[in-house]
């Protein structure tokens, strides 16, 4: 496998709480309350983790999810292009006055989910790299 390199631009936000933490109970044994260990498997009570919000994971066909190469920065553009190395480069154009109505779509999308930061729409240009 060789280096790949994808440079996306886009209108969107940057996400700033992109995961969830999961706490959930780690074997179907009966435990009494407040133990933090299981008697019957010695597993601890709770497990607790994080994953990407599912409104990541699950995003509408219109939309982008986008990672940066370290994975700490997740974007959701709603107008976005890309180029890789295998298939060169294209173009987009849009129209400025759309802007105000693509803005609402992706806040109405990302806003229920806590997704949405006003400061953070804007437009990104984003490299990923992957080794
Ligand atoms: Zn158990």
């Amino acid at each position: 496998m060789g280096t790949q390199i994808n440079s996306y631009a886009g209108i969107g936000v940057l996400v700033d709480n992109p995961h969830v933490t999961i706490r959930e109970r780690s074997c179907s044994h009966v435990i009494p309350e407040r133990a933090k260990y299981c008697p019957a498997c010695g597993k601890e009570a709770i497990t607790e983790y994080t994953k990407l919000h599912e409104a990541l994971t699950d995003i509408p066909e219109n939309f982008k999810h986008i990672i940066s190469t370290d994975e700490q920065e997740h974007f959701v553009f709603i107008v976005s292009i890309d180029t890789d190395w295998e298939f060169g480069s294209n173009g987009i154009s849009i129209n400025l006055e759309e802007i105000t109505a693509l803005k609402a779509k992706l806040k109405e999308y990302l806003d229920p989910h806590g997704l949405w930061d006003e400061e953070e729409f804007r437009l990104w240009v984003v490299n990923y790299v992957s080794y």
